[in-house]
């Protein structure tokens, strides 16, 4: 920081609070992640400044020349990496990717089916407090109680029954693949038009390391900062034939001028994400939640669904006497970073949280490995263990500090 300490030596500091905060905790958020400095260097850049009413070439002010050609940058990068015919960079975030995408085909009051919030979906998949609910009319579709995995039959069922005009696939708490095969022969079979949100899971798509729903989705949207690692914001891929649609609903449908500073940091993590390391950390970050979750069920957690293909493992913490919400506060006291979460089995019970749901991009990024994960199962497990007890905590939290002093993020 070169400018800030002299003008706002406040924000420096909290600033500079922050970055040790990051260095000295383990960030276990699933939404979350490191990206790479550069991407902070394009964010903070004063493209910042630049109004782009409109697209590149047709832009409703004048100066846009760099814009332009960093929004087709991005564009073009977006394309090669997911394979896309149609893209659109920006989005300021999820949620309006998603808002535009049943804007652009959809009639407020047009049917949608989505995953139900308590048992993965999103707020903006028509969560009641979401604006989405209130222009749309969605019905929910849940996993079976059981086995905590979505069960396409009964998807089918219901959508043959409810004739949503589209469907969502997409989930912001679901350790499994999502079939989009199944999905999209559902949405043929009722004329739905198939919207993925695979907000968690770009970087993991963009490396190859999962499936990719481009081939069997009419609309894919997500996320940068997730598993992508370029920094907030939205992106839309599509089809050829949506994108007038979708550019209009976008701009002007939803939004106002984008953050050029922000559709730079995507052309940068797009370049990043078309080389070998890029590919290399997402392959590392599923071998680690795979070593995780069996780590956690060595010490006897109950995984929901029973285990992970992506980044995320959901562990049942009231079988270890906490709620979730008291196990996320526990954690946070010794440095071990995440967020309490519903389970399937608190859908029914007003109020409940029973879940903290880990992800593995961030301690990924950081270098850790099979020996780490296995270290940090032993921090959650003697951290629940010690709830209340302030010395054992503390000797916990000895043991984080330690582990993340060796893998540093920035340094
Ligand atoms: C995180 C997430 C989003 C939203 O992203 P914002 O940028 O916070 O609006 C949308 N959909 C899913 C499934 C998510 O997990």
């Amino acid at each position: 920081m070169q400018y800030l300490p002299q003008d706002d030596p406040v924000v420096a500091e909290l600033i500079q609070r922050e970055e040790t905060r990051i260095e000295n905790t383990l960030d276990l958020i699933a939404a979350e992640n490191h990206s790479p400095l550069s991407v902070a260097e394009a964010l903070g850049s004063i493209f910042n400044t630049k109004t782009i009413e409109g697209y590149p070439g047709k832009r409703f002010h004048a100066g846009c020349e760099n814009a332009d050609e960093v929004e087709n940058l991005a564009i073009e990068r977006a394309k090669e990496l997911f394979g896309a015919e149609y893209v659109n960079v920006q989005p300021h975030s999820g949620t309006s990717s998603n808002l535009a995408v049943y804007f652009s085909v959809l009639k407020p009051g047009d049917r949608i089916l989505a995953m139900s919030l308590p048992h993965g979906g999103h707020l903006s998949h028509g969560h009641q407090a979401s604006i989405t609910s209130k222009c749309f009319n969605f019905k929910h579709y849940t996993v079976n109680t059981e086995t905590e995995l979505l069960d396409y039959d009964q998807i089918r069922e219901m959508a043959l029954e409810f004739k949503p005009n589209m469907i969502v696939a997409g989930a912001s708490a679901y350790p499994r693949l999502i079939d989009y095969q199944a999905m999209s022969e559902v949405a043929k079979e009722v004329g739905a038009y198939l919207l993925a949100d695979v907000a968690h899971l770009g970087g993991l798509v963009a490396a190859g390391v999962i499936p990719s729903p481009v081939p069997h989705c009419d609309f894919v949207t997500f996320t940068c900062y997730k598993t992508m690692m370029g920094g907030r914001g939205g992106v839309i891929l599509s089809r050829e034939k949506y994108g007038a649609k979708l550019n209009r609903a976008i701009f002007p449908g939803c939004q106002g001028t984008s953050a050029v500073n922000m559709i730079a940091a995507k052309a940068v993590i797009f370049k990043l994400a078309l080389e070998p390391e890029f590919k290399a950390i997402q392959q590392k970050t599923i071998e680690n939640a795979h070593s995780l979750a069996s780590e956690l069920e060595k010490r006897g957690f109950r995984l929901v669904t029973g285990g992970t293909d992506n980044h995320q493992v959901i562990i049942d913490v009231t079988q270890k006497g906490v709620s979730g919400a008291k196990a996320e506060k526990v954690m946070e006291s010794v440095g071990l970073i995440a967020n309490r979460n519903m389970i399937p089995a608190d859908a029914d019970k007003k109020g409940s949280i029973s879940g903290i749901r880990l992800g593995t991009a961030g301690i990924t990024v950081r270098k850790m490995a099979e020996p780490e994960m296995a270290g940090i199962a032993a921090l959650i497990d003697d951290t629940l263990k010690a709830d209340g007890n302030r010395e054992e905590l503390d000797k916990v939290a000895e043991r984080v500090l330690d582990l993340a002093g060796r893998f540093p993020v920035y340094k």
